[in-house]
């Protein structure tokens, strides 16, 4: 019983965050907002210079990537990525479903962010999502 609640809610989040191809593991509040506990769709890691499954080396530290606002509680995604040995590019860190690589923002993110800085002074759009005027020119 509670673990079937506790899946509906793990859905719930899935589909509030509105990324693709994650499972949500688990939630918790944290000072800086939501941090949620994700890890991809697909069981196999995938080496993110080809795209190709590729055998685990060992993991990487859990980060966060920086999500969207839900009102004014932030959302992070958590995840310690693995990294695989690829045959052709080597040892690698895995190509993850929600953010490019290298990047602290998800795609969700960066897309309402440079749709934002389109339409709206670079001031205002920092206050909006939190970030600072440099972040902004490297995410447009
Ligand atoms: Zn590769």
């Amino acid at each position: 019983m509670v673990a079937r609640a506790r899946a509906r809610v793990e859905e719930v989040l899935r589909r509030l965050l509105g990324v693709k191809e994650l499972v949500v593991r688990g939630a918790h509040f944290e000072p800086h907002g939501v941090e949620v506990e994700v890890r991809p769709r697909q069981r196999r890691a995938r080496c993110p210079e080809c795209g190709r499954p590729s055998p685990g080396y060992d993991t990487a530290p859990s980060r966060l990537w920086r999500h969207l606002s839900l009102g004014r509680t932030v959302f992070w995604l958590r995840y310690a990525p693995r990294r695989v040995h690829c045959r052709e590019h080597g040892v690698k860190v895995e190509r993850v479903p929600w953010a490019a690589q290298g990047s602290h923002f998800t795609y969700e993110f960066e897309q309402m962010t440079a749709w934002l800085a389109q339409r709206m002074d670079r001031t205002a759009t920092c206050r909006l999502m939190g970030i600072n005027w440099r972040t902004v020119g490297t995410v447009v």
